[in-house]
């Protein structure tokens, strides 16, 4: 069975596309970590939008001691 090799898109190294490597398409976890942790940065943050909707829980104040 041939193993498919790719480049690493993190260090441009090769890679091992094969189920040994779960860090496919990177060549290694740190490799993948380093991605991830661009992904978690600023460079691709993601808007997070507030709900300003009050979900409706109104509790009875009547009910409060
Ligand atoms: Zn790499």
């Amino acid at each position: 069975m041939a193993v498919r090799k790719v480049r690493c898109p993190q260090c441009g190294g090769e890679a091992l596309w094969a189920p040994e490597n779960p860090w496919r398409p990177f060549c290694s976890e740190r490799c993948k970590q380093i991605d991830l942790g661009c992904w978690a940065s600023d460079s691709y943050r993601i808007p997070v939008q507030e709900e300003d909707n009050d979900p409706g829980v109104d509790p009875d104040p009547t009910s409060r001691a």
